[in-house]
Protein backbone atom coordinates (compact mmCIF):
# COMPACT_ATOMS: atom_id res chain seq x y z
CA UNK A 1 0.00 0.00 0.00
CA UNK A 2 1.08 3.30 -0.61
CA UNK A 3 -0.27 5.27 1.82
CA UNK A 4 2.39 4.59 4.27
CA UNK A 5 -0.25 6.52 7.21
CA UNK A 6 -1.65 3.43 7.14
CA UNK A 7 0.58 0.89 6.83
CA UNK A 8 2.99 0.49 9.87
CA UNK A 9 6.16 -1.74 9.73
CA UNK A 10 5.24 -5.35 11.01
CA UNK A 11 7.48 -4.52 14.28
CA UNK A 12 5.58 -1.54 15.09
CA UNK A 13 2.37 -2.74 15.13
CA UNK A 14 -0.30 -2.74 17.73
CA UNK A 15 -3.43 -5.45 16.49
CA UNK A 16 -6.36 -6.19 17.12
CA UNK A 17 -9.98 -7.76 16.19
CA UNK A 18 -13.08 -5.84 15.07
CA UNK A 19 -16.33 -7.07 14.35
CA UNK A 20 -18.03 -4.13 12.73
CA UNK A 21 -21.84 -5.35 12.54
CA UNK A 22 -25.15 -3.47 11.76
CA UNK A 23 -26.23 -3.94 15.40
CA UNK A 24 -23.20 -4.51 17.63
CA UNK A 25 -19.33 -3.97 16.24
CA UNK A 26 -16.79 -5.60 19.29
CA UNK A 27 -12.86 -5.52 20.09
CA UNK A 28 -10.44 -7.82 21.12
CA UNK A 29 -6.93 -8.14 21.67
CA UNK A 30 -4.61 -11.32 22.21
CA UNK A 31 -2.91 -12.28 24.96
CA UNK A 32 -0.35 -15.17 26.21
CA UNK A 33 -2.36 -16.78 22.65
CA UNK A 34 -5.88 -16.09 24.37
CA UNK A 35 -8.27 -13.56 23.08
CA UNK A 36 -10.07 -11.23 24.88
CA UNK A 37 -12.82 -9.02 24.25
CA UNK A 38 -12.27 -5.38 25.43
CA UNK A 39 -14.80 -3.52 27.57
CA UNK A 40 -15.38 0.52 26.30
CA UNK A 41 -15.57 3.36 28.80
CA UNK A 42 -18.95 2.06 29.19
CA UNK A 43 -17.67 -0.87 30.09
CA UNK A 44 -19.49 -2.43 27.25
CA UNK A 45 -18.27 -5.02 25.03
CA UNK A 46 -21.23 -5.70 22.88
CA UNK A 47 -20.82 -1.53 20.99
CA UNK A 48 -24.31 -0.50 19.61
CA UNK A 49 -23.08 0.25 15.60
CA UNK A 50 -24.74 4.22 16.46
CA UNK A 51 -23.27 7.60 16.26
CA UNK A 52 -25.29 10.56 17.97
CA UNK A 53 -24.77 14.30 18.01
CA UNK A 54 -25.99 16.51 20.19
CA UNK A 55 -24.53 20.07 20.25
CA UNK A 56 -21.60 19.06 18.50
CA UNK A 57 -20.80 16.59 20.63
CA UNK A 58 -20.41 12.77 19.16
CA UNK A 59 -21.75 10.22 21.49
CA UNK A 60 -21.18 6.41 20.09
CA UNK A 61 -22.08 3.40 21.28
CA UNK A 62 -24.71 2.58 24.35
CA UNK A 63 -24.79 6.29 24.87
CA UNK A 64 -25.74 7.07 21.15
CA UNK A 65 -28.56 4.13 21.36
CA UNK A 66 -30.06 5.80 24.29
CA UNK A 67 -30.25 8.86 22.14
CA UNK A 68 -32.62 6.81 19.31
CA UNK A 69 -35.88 7.73 21.61
CA UNK A 70 -34.94 12.32 22.19
CA UNK A 71 -32.65 12.72 19.22
CA UNK A 72 -33.46 10.29 16.54
CA UNK A 73 -32.77 12.85 13.95
CA UNK A 74 -28.85 13.43 14.58
CA UNK A 75 -28.47 9.59 15.59
CA UNK A 76 -27.39 7.48 12.54
CA UNK A 77 -27.27 3.37 13.30
CA UNK A 78 -27.81 0.49 11.12
CA UNK A 79 -25.58 1.30 8.36
CA UNK A 80 -22.86 -0.75 8.22
CA UNK A 81 -24.20 -3.06 5.43
CA UNK A 82 -24.44 0.40 2.74
CA UNK A 83 -20.93 0.04 2.84
CA UNK A 84 -19.71 0.07 -0.48
CA UNK A 85 -23.55 -0.21 -2.50
CA UNK A 86 -25.48 1.87 -4.22
CA UNK A 87 -28.09 3.91 -2.93
CA UNK A 88 -31.11 2.17 -5.29
CA UNK A 89 -29.68 -1.58 -3.71
CA UNK A 90 -30.27 -1.10 -0.09
CA UNK A 91 -32.83 -1.77 2.53
CA UNK A 92 -33.64 0.99 4.43
CA UNK A 93 -36.32 -0.36 6.95
CA UNK A 94 -33.80 -0.83 9.87
CA UNK A 95 -33.79 3.02 9.54
CA UNK A 96 -37.06 4.31 10.17
CA UNK A 97 -36.82 5.40 13.88
CA UNK A 98 -33.05 7.12 12.58
CA UNK A 99 -31.54 9.34 10.04
CA UNK A 100 -32.64 7.93 6.77
CA UNK A 101 -30.47 7.26 4.35
CA UNK A 102 -30.61 9.41 1.24
CA UNK A 103 -29.37 9.44 -2.23
CA UNK A 104 -26.24 11.21 -3.45
CA UNK A 105 -25.04 10.49 -6.78
CA UNK A 106 -26.27 6.79 -6.38
CA UNK A 107 -24.15 6.45 -3.10
CA UNK A 108 -25.58 6.22 0.42
CA UNK A 109 -25.50 9.71 2.78
CA UNK A 110 -27.45 11.09 6.17
CA UNK A 111 -27.89 14.23 6.91
CA UNK A 112 -27.80 15.42 10.45
CA UNK A 113 -26.50 18.82 12.78
CA UNK A 114 -22.70 17.75 14.03
CA UNK A 115 -21.89 21.03 14.87
CA UNK A 116 -22.45 23.22 17.35
CA UNK A 117 -24.99 25.74 17.59
CA UNK A 118 -28.33 26.14 17.23
CA UNK A 119 -27.99 27.56 14.08
CA UNK A 120 -25.36 25.20 12.48
CA UNK A 121 -25.80 24.04 9.03
CA UNK A 122 -26.71 19.81 9.24
CA UNK A 123 -23.97 18.14 7.01
CA UNK A 124 -24.57 15.56 4.65
CA UNK A 125 -22.23 12.54 5.26
CA UNK A 126 -21.54 9.65 3.45
CA UNK A 127 -21.97 6.03 4.90
CA UNK A 128 -18.18 5.82 4.58
CA UNK A 129 -17.44 9.37 6.59
CA UNK A 130 -20.12 7.06 9.22
CA UNK A 131 -17.95 4.36 9.08
CA UNK A 132 -14.60 5.95 9.22
CA UNK A 133 -16.27 8.44 12.57
CA UNK A 134 -17.59 5.15 14.14
CA UNK A 135 -14.30 2.84 13.58
CA UNK A 136 -12.22 5.79 15.04
CA UNK A 137 -13.91 5.22 18.12
CA UNK A 138 -13.61 1.45 18.62
CA UNK A 139 -9.97 2.15 18.18
CA UNK A 140 -9.44 5.31 20.31
CA UNK A 141 -11.59 2.86 22.38
CA UNK A 142 -9.23 -0.18 22.46
CA UNK A 143 -5.96 2.06 22.31
CA UNK A 144 -6.78 3.50 25.62
CA UNK A 145 -7.69 -0.02 27.20
CA UNK A 146 -3.99 -1.52 26.28
CA UNK A 147 -2.43 1.59 26.65
CA UNK A 148 -0.93 2.06 22.77
CA UNK A 149 -2.15 3.35 19.81
CA UNK A 150 -3.84 0.62 18.26
CA UNK A 151 -2.78 0.47 14.49
CA UNK A 152 -3.92 -2.45 12.79
CA UNK A 153 -6.74 -4.85 12.74
CA UNK A 154 -8.32 -8.07 11.38
CA UNK A 155 -11.81 -6.77 10.48
CA UNK A 156 -15.24 -9.84 10.22
CA UNK A 157 -17.51 -9.37 7.23
CA UNK A 158 -20.04 -11.47 6.30
CA UNK A 159 -19.56 -13.98 3.52
CA UNK A 160 -21.67 -12.11 0.87
CA UNK A 161 -19.57 -9.18 0.90
CA UNK A 162 -18.76 -8.30 -2.83
CA UNK A 163 -15.52 -6.75 -3.55
CA UNK A 164 -16.52 -3.24 -3.28
CA UNK A 165 -17.80 -3.58 0.04
CA UNK A 166 -14.55 -4.58 0.90
CA UNK A 167 -13.07 -2.18 -0.75
CA UNK A 168 -14.91 0.37 1.24
CA UNK A 169 -14.35 -1.26 4.33
CA UNK A 170 -10.76 -0.73 3.66
CA UNK A 171 -11.12 2.65 2.60
CA UNK A 172 -13.26 3.75 5.67
CA UNK A 173 -10.67 1.96 7.99
CA UNK A 174 -8.04 3.28 6.03
CA UNK A 175 -9.45 6.97 6.83
CA UNK A 176 -9.45 6.23 10.92
CA UNK A 177 -5.75 5.55 10.49
CA UNK A 178 -6.25 1.76 10.90
CA UNK A 179 -4.80 -0.65 8.64
CA UNK A 180 -6.73 -3.56 7.75
CA UNK A 181 -4.43 -6.58 7.79
CA UNK A 182 -6.58 -9.14 6.48
CA UNK A 183 -10.93 -9.22 5.92
CA UNK A 184 -11.99 -12.81 7.42
CA UNK A 185 -15.32 -13.85 6.84
CA UNK A 186 -17.62 -13.94 10.00
CA UNK A 187 -18.49 -17.75 10.49
CA UNK A 188 -14.44 -18.57 9.87
CA UNK A 189 -13.91 -15.96 12.78
CA UNK A 190 -16.18 -17.98 15.04
CA UNK A 191 -15.24 -21.31 14.11
CA UNK A 192 -11.31 -19.92 15.12
CA UNK A 193 -12.43 -19.25 18.43
CA UNK A 194 -13.44 -22.52 19.28
CA UNK A 195 -10.53 -24.55 17.37
CA UNK A 196 -8.05 -21.94 19.49
CA UNK A 197 -9.34 -23.18 22.74
CA UNK A 198 -6.05 -25.72 24.70
CA UNK A 199 -8.83 -28.41 25.03
CA UNK A 200 -10.23 -28.03 21.26
CA UNK A 201 -9.61 -30.86 19.26
CA UNK A 202 -8.71 -30.59 15.83
CA UNK A 203 -9.73 -32.73 13.77
CA UNK A 204 -11.89 -33.40 10.54
CA UNK A 205 -15.44 -32.01 10.74
CA UNK A 206 -18.26 -30.69 9.19
CA UNK A 207 -19.31 -27.49 11.08
CA UNK A 208 -22.60 -25.04 11.05
CA UNK A 209 -22.47 -21.86 12.36
CA UNK A 210 -25.42 -19.80 12.99
CA UNK A 211 -24.82 -16.39 13.26
CA UNK A 212 -28.17 -14.88 14.46
CA UNK A 213 -28.09 -11.30 14.60
CA UNK A 214 -30.47 -8.31 14.70
CA UNK A 215 -31.01 -7.39 11.30
CA UNK A 216 -29.22 -10.40 9.31
CA UNK A 217 -29.01 -14.52 9.96
CA UNK A 218 -26.38 -15.87 7.66
CA UNK A 219 -26.10 -19.60 8.27
CA UNK A 220 -22.81 -21.55 6.61
CA UNK A 221 -21.63 -24.92 6.34
CA UNK A 222 -17.66 -25.07 6.74
CA UNK A 223 -15.66 -28.43 6.35
CA UNK A 224 -12.89 -28.13 8.27
CA UNK A 225 -10.10 -30.91 7.56
CA UNK A 226 -6.85 -30.76 8.53
CA UNK A 227 -6.96 -27.25 9.57
CA UNK A 228 -8.13 -25.54 6.82
CA UNK A 229 -11.44 -24.02 6.15
CA UNK A 230 -13.68 -24.34 3.11
CA UNK A 231 -17.09 -22.64 2.78
CA UNK A 232 -19.25 -25.44 1.59
CA UNK A 233 -22.67 -23.40 1.60
CA UNK A 234 -24.37 -20.18 2.66
CA UNK A 235 -27.70 -18.63 3.59
CA UNK A 236 -28.61 -15.25 4.21
CA UNK A 237 -32.00 -14.18 6.10
CA UNK A 238 -33.10 -10.68 6.57
CA UNK A 239 -36.08 -11.60 8.04
CA UNK A 240 -35.58 -13.84 10.67
CA UNK A 241 -33.13 -11.88 12.91
CA UNK A 242 -33.03 -10.12 16.29
CA UNK A 243 -35.55 -7.31 15.03
CA UNK A 244 -38.19 -9.36 14.31
CA UNK A 245 -38.35 -10.93 17.90
CA UNK A 246 -38.60 -7.47 19.34
CA UNK A 247 -41.55 -7.04 16.90
CA UNK A 248 -43.06 -9.51 18.41
CA UNK A 249 -42.64 -8.49 21.74
CA UNK A 250 -43.68 -4.74 20.63
CA UNK A 251 -46.69 -5.67 18.95
CA UNK A 252 -47.89 -8.04 22.37
CA UNK A 253 -47.42 -5.22 24.51
CA UNK A 254 -48.70 -2.80 22.02
CA UNK A 255 -51.86 -4.33 21.72
CA UNK A 256 -52.08 -5.07 25.98
CA UNK A 257 -51.11 -1.29 26.10
CA UNK A 258 -54.24 -0.20 23.60
CA UNK A 259 -56.47 -2.93 25.38
CA UNK A 260 -56.08 -0.79 28.70
CA UNK A 261 -56.18 2.51 27.41
CA UNK A 262 -59.69 3.08 25.14
CA UNK A 263 -57.84 1.99 21.88
CA UNK A 264 -54.52 3.98 21.96
CA UNK A 265 -51.93 2.22 20.03
CA UNK A 266 -48.18 3.74 20.94
CA UNK A 267 -46.73 2.17 17.52
CA UNK A 268 -48.64 5.17 15.79
CA UNK A 269 -46.15 8.03 17.55
CA UNK A 270 -42.59 7.66 16.81
CA UNK A 271 -41.27 8.28 20.34
CA UNK A 272 -43.37 5.84 21.06
CA UNK A 273 -42.43 3.45 18.79
CA UNK A 274 -38.66 4.08 19.71
CA UNK A 275 -39.52 3.57 23.60
CA UNK A 276 -41.34 0.22 22.85
CA UNK A 277 -38.17 -0.83 20.77
CA UNK A 278 -36.03 -0.26 23.27
CA UNK A 279 -37.87 -1.89 26.04
CA UNK A 280 -38.38 -4.58 24.15
CA UNK A 281 -34.97 -5.70 23.48
CA UNK A 282 -34.78 -5.29 27.34
CA UNK A 283 -36.95 -7.63 28.13
CA UNK A 284 -35.78 -10.20 25.12
CA UNK A 285 -32.37 -10.47 26.67
CA UNK A 286 -34.17 -10.74 30.20
CA UNK A 287 -35.98 -13.54 28.78
CA UNK A 288 -32.43 -15.54 27.74
CA UNK A 289 -31.43 -15.51 31.09
CA UNK A 290 -34.53 -16.21 33.52
CA UNK A 291 -38.42 -17.22 32.88
CA UNK A 292 -39.87 -14.32 33.72
CA UNK A 293 -39.15 -10.55 32.31
CA UNK A 294 -40.66 -7.34 33.21
CA UNK A 295 -41.75 -4.33 30.21
CA UNK A 296 -42.35 -1.03 31.71
CA UNK A 297 -42.13 2.32 30.13
CA UNK A 298 -42.67 5.49 31.58
CA UNK A 299 -44.75 8.19 29.77
CA UNK A 300 -44.98 5.22 26.75
CA UNK A 301 -48.17 7.59 24.97
CA UNK A 302 -50.36 10.70 25.75
CA UNK A 303 -49.01 10.42 29.14
CA UNK A 304 -49.27 6.97 30.17
CA UNK A 305 -47.05 4.64 31.90
CA UNK A 306 -47.05 1.03 31.34
CA UNK A 307 -46.21 -1.79 33.00
CA UNK A 308 -46.25 -5.58 32.22
CA UNK A 309 -44.70 -8.72 32.59
CA UNK A 310 -44.45 -12.21 30.52
CA UNK A 311 -42.90 -15.41 31.01
CA UNK A 312 -40.70 -17.11 28.56
CA UNK A 313 -43.17 -19.65 27.91
CA UNK A 314 -45.30 -17.41 26.50
CA UNK A 315 -42.84 -15.62 24.78
CA UNK A 316 -41.40 -18.95 22.70
CA UNK A 317 -45.14 -19.03 21.90
CA UNK A 318 -45.79 -15.75 20.30
CA UNK A 319 -42.42 -16.19 18.90
CA UNK A 320 -42.70 -19.17 17.48
CA UNK A 321 -42.83 -18.14 13.81
CA UNK A 322 -39.72 -16.44 14.02
CA UNK A 323 -37.78 -19.54 15.71
CA UNK A 324 -39.30 -21.76 12.98
CA UNK A 325 -37.95 -19.60 10.61
CA UNK A 326 -34.21 -20.08 12.13
CA UNK A 327 -34.64 -23.85 11.72
CA UNK A 328 -35.81 -23.78 7.95
CA UNK A 329 -32.59 -21.59 7.44
CA UNK A 330 -30.31 -24.07 9.10
CA UNK A 331 -31.91 -26.83 7.00
CA UNK A 332 -31.61 -25.29 3.94
CA UNK A 333 -28.34 -24.48 3.88
CA UNK A 334 -27.09 -27.94 4.99
CA UNK A 335 -29.37 -29.04 2.02
CA UNK A 336 -27.23 -26.23 -0.40
CA UNK A 337 -24.21 -27.93 0.96
CA UNK A 338 -25.15 -31.29 -0.46
CA UNK A 339 -25.41 -32.53 3.24
CA UNK A 340 -27.32 -34.14 5.80
CA UNK A 341 -27.75 -33.33 9.46
CA UNK A 342 -26.30 -36.64 10.13
CA UNK A 343 -23.08 -35.01 8.32
CA UNK A 344 -22.95 -32.27 10.55
CA UNK A 345 -20.79 -33.11 13.53
CA UNK A 346 -20.95 -29.36 15.30
CA UNK A 347 -23.77 -26.16 15.45
CA UNK A 348 -21.82 -23.05 16.91
CA UNK A 349 -24.32 -20.58 17.36
CA UNK A 350 -23.04 -16.92 16.98
CA UNK A 351 -24.41 -13.49 17.62
CA UNK A 352 -26.45 -12.09 20.13
CA UNK A 353 -29.94 -13.81 19.18
CA UNK A 354 -28.12 -16.93 19.47
CA UNK A 355 -28.28 -16.45 23.35
CA UNK A 356 -31.99 -17.00 23.08
CA UNK A 357 -32.17 -20.55 25.25
CA UNK A 358 -35.56 -21.73 22.39
CA UNK A 359 -33.30 -21.17 19.55
CA UNK A 360 -30.83 -23.69 20.75
CA UNK A 361 -32.84 -26.55 21.79
CA UNK A 362 -34.95 -26.36 18.27
CA UNK A 363 -31.54 -26.89 16.52
CA UNK A 364 -30.96 -30.02 19.15
CA UNK A 365 -34.35 -31.18 18.13
CA UNK A 366 -33.32 -30.99 14.24
CA UNK A 367 -29.62 -32.53 14.65
CA UNK A 368 -28.62 -36.22 15.80
CA UNK A 369 -27.35 -36.80 19.52
CA UNK A 370 -24.12 -37.04 17.92
CA UNK A 371 -23.72 -33.44 16.47
CA UNK A 372 -22.81 -30.73 19.30
CA UNK A 373 -24.88 -27.76 19.63
CA UNK A 374 -22.08 -24.83 20.88
CA UNK A 375 -24.74 -22.84 22.48
CA UNK A 376 -24.58 -21.44 26.54
CA UNK A 377 -28.39 -23.03 26.50
CA UNK A 378 -27.06 -26.55 25.59
CA UNK A 379 -23.53 -26.30 26.65
CA UNK A 380 -22.51 -25.14 29.61
CA UNK A 381 -18.81 -24.69 28.35
CA UNK A 382 -20.02 -22.98 25.29
CA UNK A 383 -17.89 -18.93 24.58
CA UNK A 384 -20.20 -16.38 24.66
CA UNK A 385 -22.12 -16.00 21.15
CA UNK A 386 -21.45 -12.30 21.07
CA UNK A 387 -17.91 -12.62 21.58
CA UNK A 388 -16.98 -15.44 19.03
CA UNK A 389 -15.94 -13.32 16.00
CA UNK A 390 -13.89 -10.83 17.71
CA UNK A 391 -12.25 -13.37 19.71
CA UNK A 392 -11.48 -15.35 15.77
CA UNK A 393 -10.31 -11.86 14.49
CA UNK A 394 -8.27 -11.28 17.53
CA UNK A 395 -6.24 -14.29 16.81
CA UNK A 396 -5.76 -14.44 13.23
CA UNK A 397 -4.43 -10.85 14.13
CA UNK A 398 -2.15 -11.75 16.57
CA UNK A 399 -1.27 -15.28 14.07
CA UNK A 400 -0.48 -12.38 11.09
CA UNK A 401 0.77 -9.28 12.87
CA UNK A 402 4.87 -10.21 11.94
CA UNK A 403 3.95 -10.06 8.25
CA UNK A 404 4.41 -7.50 5.64
CA UNK A 405 1.18 -6.25 4.12
CA UNK A 406 1.59 -7.71 0.76
CA UNK A 407 2.71 -10.97 2.29
CA UNK A 408 -0.66 -11.45 4.01
CA UNK A 409 -3.09 -12.42 1.71
CA UNK A 410 -0.99 -14.75 -0.24
CA UNK A 411 -0.19 -16.78 2.57
CA UNK A 412 -3.36 -16.82 4.25
CA UNK A 413 -5.77 -16.64 2.26
CA UNK A 414 -6.02 -20.51 1.60
CA UNK A 415 -7.32 -21.09 5.28
CA UNK A 416 -10.32 -18.89 4.86
CA UNK A 417 -11.26 -18.70 1.39
CA UNK A 418 -13.28 -21.58 -0.79
CA UNK A 419 -10.02 -23.61 -2.42
CA UNK A 420 -10.77 -27.06 -4.60
CA UNK A 421 -11.67 -29.92 -2.62
CA UNK A 422 -12.49 -33.23 -3.03
CA UNK A 423 -16.41 -34.30 -3.39
CA UNK A 424 -15.76 -38.05 -2.38
CA UNK A 425 -14.59 -39.80 0.32
CA UNK A 426 -11.18 -41.60 0.03
CA UNK A 427 -10.61 -44.53 2.07
CA UNK A 428 -9.43 -48.31 1.80
CA UNK A 429 -11.78 -51.41 2.26
CA UNK A 430 -11.54 -53.33 5.57
CA UNK A 431 -12.29 -57.36 6.00
CA UNK A 432 -14.51 -57.11 9.48
CA UNK A 433 -14.75 -60.00 11.67
CA UNK A 434 -17.80 -61.26 10.45
CA UNK A 435 -15.88 -61.88 6.98
CA UNK A 436 -17.77 -57.97 5.16
CA UNK A 437 -15.72 -55.54 3.65
CA UNK A 438 -16.55 -52.39 5.50
CA UNK A 439 -14.84 -48.82 4.39
CA UNK A 440 -12.98 -46.91 6.25
CA UNK A 441 -12.92 -43.28 5.31
CA UNK A 442 -9.07 -42.12 5.03
CA UNK A 443 -10.11 -38.43 3.38
CA UNK A 444 -13.40 -37.43 3.80
CA UNK A 445 -15.54 -35.48 1.67
CA UNK A 446 -15.27 -31.59 0.99
CA UNK A 447 -11.53 -31.97 2.15
CA UNK A 448 -9.45 -29.16 0.96
CA UNK A 449 -6.49 -30.21 -1.17
CA UNK A 450 -3.85 -31.02 -0.90
CA UNK A 451 -4.09 -32.98 1.38
CA UNK A 452 -1.97 -35.44 3.26
CA UNK A 453 -3.60 -38.40 5.37
CA UNK A 454 -2.31 -42.02 7.10
CA UNK A 455 -3.67 -45.04 8.64
CA UNK A 456 -2.34 -47.97 9.70
CA UNK A 457 -4.37 -50.69 8.77
CA UNK A 458 -4.45 -54.24 10.38
CA UNK A 459 -2.64 -57.17 9.36
CA UNK A 460 -3.71 -60.80 10.06
CA UNK A 461 -2.71 -61.95 13.49
CA UNK A 462 0.09 -64.34 12.68
CA UNK A 463 1.15 -62.04 9.23
CA UNK A 464 1.04 -63.05 5.69
CA UNK A 465 0.09 -61.26 2.76
CA UNK A 466 -1.88 -58.19 3.24
CA UNK A 467 -3.97 -56.86 0.29
CA UNK A 468 -5.14 -53.04 0.57
CA UNK A 469 -7.46 -51.70 -1.81
CA UNK A 470 -8.06 -47.86 -1.85
CA UNK A 471 -11.15 -46.93 -3.06
CA UNK A 472 -13.67 -43.70 -3.40
CA UNK A 473 -16.85 -43.70 -0.77
CA UNK A 474 -19.55 -41.93 -0.05
CA UNK A 475 -22.47 -41.77 2.05
CA UNK A 476 -26.24 -41.94 1.94
CA UNK A 477 -28.69 -41.89 4.31
CA UNK A 478 -30.34 -45.31 5.57
CA UNK A 479 -34.06 -45.12 6.63
CA UNK A 480 -35.41 -47.95 8.83
CA UNK A 481 -39.31 -47.40 9.33
CA UNK A 482 -40.04 -47.46 13.20
CA UNK A 483 -41.84 -50.71 14.26
CA UNK A 484 -45.32 -50.89 14.41
CA UNK A 485 -46.09 -50.60 17.75
CA UNK A 486 -48.07 -53.71 19.63
CA UNK A 487 -50.43 -53.01 22.04
CA UNK A 488 -52.87 -50.01 21.46
CA UNK A 489 -50.89 -47.46 24.55
CA UNK A 490 -50.34 -45.07 22.25
CA UNK A 491 -53.53 -43.06 21.56
CA UNK A 492 -53.45 -42.32 25.58
CA UNK A 493 -50.31 -40.80 25.03
CA UNK A 494 -52.02 -38.65 21.98
CA UNK A 495 -55.13 -37.77 24.54
CA UNK A 496 -52.49 -36.43 27.07
CA UNK A 497 -51.01 -34.45 24.22
CA UNK A 498 -54.31 -33.08 22.97
CA UNK A 499 -55.12 -31.91 26.09
CA UNK A 500 -51.51 -29.69 26.60
CA UNK A 501 -52.10 -28.08 23.29
CA UNK A 502 -53.11 -25.02 24.58
CA UNK A 503 -51.14 -22.21 22.82
CA UNK A 504 -48.71 -22.02 26.17
CA UNK A 505 -47.35 -25.62 26.19
CA UNK A 506 -47.67 -27.54 22.81
CA UNK A 507 -43.51 -27.76 22.58
CA UNK A 508 -43.86 -31.51 23.48
CA UNK A 509 -42.21 -32.72 20.56
CA UNK A 510 -40.66 -35.44 22.72
CA UNK A 511 -43.04 -37.87 22.72
CA UNK A 512 -43.12 -38.58 18.88
CA UNK A 513 -39.29 -39.83 19.43
CA UNK A 514 -39.77 -43.26 19.91
CA UNK A 515 -41.97 -43.38 16.84
CA UNK A 516 -39.80 -41.72 14.25
CA UNK A 517 -38.15 -43.37 11.44
CA UNK A 518 -34.13 -44.33 12.55
CA UNK A 519 -31.68 -42.28 9.77
CA UNK A 520 -28.29 -43.14 10.11
CA UNK A 521 -25.08 -42.45 8.18
CA UNK A 522 -23.77 -45.42 6.18
CA UNK A 523 -20.94 -45.69 3.28
CA UNK A 524 -21.22 -46.93 -0.02
CA UNK A 525 -18.43 -48.11 -2.04
CA UNK A 526 -17.36 -46.72 -5.51
CA UNK A 527 -14.68 -46.87 -7.53
CA UNK A 528 -11.39 -48.59 -6.76
CA UNK A 529 -8.91 -46.29 -6.97
CA UNK A 530 -5.59 -48.36 -6.01
CA UNK A 531 -4.75 -51.97 -5.23
CA UNK A 532 -1.52 -53.07 -3.42
CA UNK A 533 -0.04 -56.36 -1.98
CA UNK A 534 2.38 -56.04 0.47
CA UNK A 535 3.74 -59.43 0.97
CA UNK A 536 5.42 -61.46 3.96
CA UNK A 537 3.93 -58.82 6.64
CA UNK A 538 5.68 -60.01 10.02
CA UNK A 539 3.68 -61.84 12.84
CA UNK A 540 2.09 -59.07 14.17
CA UNK A 541 3.48 -56.21 11.42
CA UNK A 542 0.99 -53.14 10.84
CA UNK A 543 0.52 -51.65 7.10
CA UNK A 544 0.24 -48.04 7.03
CA UNK A 545 -1.36 -46.72 4.03
CA UNK A 546 -0.92 -42.54 3.28
CA UNK A 547 -3.16 -41.23 0.82
CA UNK A 548 -2.02 -37.64 -0.63
CA UNK A 549 -4.11 -35.53 -2.59
CA UNK A 550 -2.53 -33.35 -5.38
CA UNK A 551 -3.55 -30.00 -5.77
CA UNK A 552 -4.58 -31.05 -9.12
CA UNK A 553 -7.05 -33.47 -7.71
CA UNK A 554 -4.49 -36.46 -8.35
CA UNK A 555 -4.54 -39.21 -5.89
CA UNK A 556 -0.77 -40.79 -4.84
CA UNK A 557 -1.01 -43.49 -2.66
CA UNK A 558 1.57 -45.06 -0.46
CA UNK A 559 0.97 -48.87 1.29
CA UNK A 560 4.21 -49.99 3.52
CA UNK A 561 4.70 -52.07 6.05
CA UNK A 562 5.64 -50.46 9.34
CA UNK A 563 9.34 -50.48 10.28
CA UNK A 564 10.36 -52.37 7.01
CA UNK A 565 11.67 -51.51 3.96
CA UNK A 566 10.35 -50.62 0.69
CA UNK A 567 6.82 -50.37 -0.12
CA UNK A 568 4.13 -50.14 -2.70
CA UNK A 569 3.37 -46.65 -4.56
CA UNK A 570 1.17 -45.65 -7.11
CA UNK A 571 -0.26 -42.30 -8.83
CA UNK A 572 -3.43 -42.18 -10.06
CA UNK A 573 -6.41 -39.54 -11.27
CA UNK A 574 -9.46 -39.09 -9.16
P1 LIG B 1 -26.76 -7.50 12.43
O1 LIG B 1 -25.56 -7.14 11.63
O2 LIG B 1 -27.44 -8.75 12.04
O3 LIG B 1 -27.73 -6.37 12.57
P2 LIG B 1 -24.89 -7.72 14.63
O4 LIG B 1 -24.05 -8.80 14.12
O5 LIG B 1 -24.38 -6.34 14.54
O6 LIG B 1 -26.32 -7.79 13.93
P3 LIG B 1 -25.29 -9.03 17.21
O7 LIG B 1 -24.77 -8.41 18.44
O8 LIG B 1 -24.70 -10.30 16.74
O9 LIG B 1 -25.29 -7.88 16.16
O10 LIG B 1 -26.86 -9.29 17.39
C1 LIG B 1 -27.70 -8.30 17.86
C2 LIG B 1 -29.03 -8.92 18.19
O11 LIG B 1 -28.88 -9.85 19.25
C3 LIG B 1 -30.04 -7.89 18.66
O12 LIG B 1 -31.30 -8.17 18.09
C4 LIG B 1 -30.06 -8.12 20.16
O13 LIG B 1 -31.30 -7.76 20.73
C5 LIG B 1 -29.86 -9.61 20.24
N1 LIG B 1 -29.37 -10.05 21.54
C6 LIG B 1 -28.28 -9.61 22.20
N2 LIG B 1 -28.16 -10.24 23.36
C7 LIG B 1 -29.19 -11.10 23.46
C8 LIG B 1 -29.63 -12.03 24.45
N3 LIG B 1 -28.96 -12.19 25.58
N4 LIG B 1 -30.75 -12.75 24.20
C9 LIG B 1 -31.43 -12.58 23.06
N5 LIG B 1 -31.09 -11.72 22.10
C10 LIG B 1 -29.98 -10.98 22.30
MG1 LIG C 1 -23.41 -10.19 12.91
Amino acid sequence: MSDTKTAPAPGDRTVIGITFGNSNSSIAYTVDDKAEVIANEDGDRQIPTILSYVDGEEYYGQQAKAFLVRNSKNTVAYFRDFLGKDFKSIDPTHNHASVHPEDVDGSVSFTLKDKEGEDAAPSTLPVSEISTRYLRRLVNSASEYLGKKVTSAVVTIPTNFNDKQKAALIAAAAAANLEVLQLISEPIAAVLAYDARPEAEIKDKIVVVADLGGTRSDVTVVASRGGLYTILATAHDYDFAGAALDKVLIDHFAKDFAKRNQGIDPRENARSLAKLKFEAEATKRALSLSTNANFSIESLAEGLDFSSTINRLRYETIARSVFEGFNRLVESVIKKAGLDVLDVDEVILSGGTAHTPRIAANFGAIFPESTTILAPATTPTAINPSELQARGAALQASLIQEYEAEDIDQSTHAAVTTVPHITNAIGVLSVSQSGEEVFVPIVFPETAVPARRTVVVAAPKNGGDVLVKVVEGNTHIKVTQPQPKANGGDSKAAKVEDANSDEDSDFSDEEEEDEEEKREKVWKVGATLAEAAIRDVKKGGKVEVSINVNADLTVTVTAREVGAKGGVRGQLNA
